[in-house]
């Protein structure tokens, strides 16, 4: 563990780094990087001090866009046994070589879109994802995870923050939405802090928020995330009208939310997750 450590800081600074790479951000691509060590050493041990581990020994990590590799280094320095990147952009694929020609065989790089990257199914050890994701794509790829999130361990997950306000957002709330609902019954979600944006090169004009997302003890099945989103859709897509507008297409409406506890007055934003959920299952 120390020698991995030890090779790390040995290791040229990441300004050196991108300025012998040549790499500019590239605005459509989401491209915002941490360049200080210190930043990304604290997001990899807030989130394993939440998950009260003190490495990544027996996992797998993926991380999603390492660009010029600053939480490459520092999830590397948690000794994971395994690290897969996958990056879409192949000006930073020579920066991730020189990194695994570092650091022995426990790194695979794939240069592709994380959108299409399939995980399978299962695979013996644990898998977490950790990423500094790319903005324009953060809400598509965390769906999608959440959709399948008996395939991890945990995600540590880092969002503008008016997207992590979105996922966290209690009932009630203008904030509160599908995605809370979906992201909520499949996670306990820990935020663990927000960043500043002169933290990131270039800056960005808002501030980001760092999301440990938990799965839950029995995770949705695929039919009930169907049932669920359909339902989510439809009830959300008018969020001013109460459900008994909304929702007047479901057939015997009233007794299925008074089963579920839902008055029939009730706005989308007033009604939990389970609630959600319980209405869903009654579709
Ligand atoms: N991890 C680096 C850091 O923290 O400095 C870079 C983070 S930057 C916000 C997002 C990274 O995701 C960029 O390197 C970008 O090229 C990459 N990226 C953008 N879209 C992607 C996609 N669809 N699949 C994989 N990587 C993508």
């Amino acid at each position: 563990m120390a020698e991995l450590k030890q090779i790390i800081a040995s290791m040229p600074s990441l300004r050196l780094t991108v300025e012998a790479h040549g790499l500019m951000a590239k605005k459509t691509l989401g491209q915002n990087f941490l360049l200080d060590s210190n930043i990304t050493d604290k997001i990899i041990r807030t989130s394993l001090d939440n998950q009260h581990r003190k490495s990544f020994a027996g996992m797998h990590i993926y991380e999603i866009g390492p660009g010029p590799g600053g939480l490459t280094r520092s999830i590397l320095k948690a000794t994971p046994d395994k690290l897969t990147v996958i990056e879409m952009d192949e000006r930073c694929i020579g920066i991730m070589e020189e990194l695994r020609a570092k650091t022995g065989n426990i790194m695979e790089i794939i240069n592709g879109d994380a959108l299409k990257f399939d995980f399978g199914h299962t695979e013996n050890i644990p898998r977490q994802i950790i990423s500094n994701l790319p903005y324009n794509v953060s809400v598509p790829l965390l769906t999608g995870w959440l959709k399948n999130i008996d395939r991890f361990a945990a995600l540590t997950l880092m969002f503008q923050k008016e997207v992590a306000d979105r996922i966290t957002a209690p009932l009630c709330t203008k904030d509160y939405g599908r995605l809370s609902v979906l992201a909520q019954l499949q996670c306990k979600i820990t935020r663990l802090f927000d960043l500043n944006p002169e933290c990131f090169v270039p800056a960005p004009k808002i501030w980001s928020t760092i999301l440990l997302f938990e799965p839950a003890a029995t995770p949705l099945t695929t039919p009930q995330i169907n049932k669920l989103e359909k339902l989510t859709m439809q009830a959300f897509a008018q969020r001013r009208k109460m459900i008994r507008q909304s929702l007047k297409s479901v057939p015997a409406l009233e007794a299925k939310c008074a089963a579920a506890g839902i008055p029939l007055t009730a706005r989308p934003e007033e009604i939990s997750p389970q609630q959600f959920l319980s209405l869903s299952a009654s579709l």
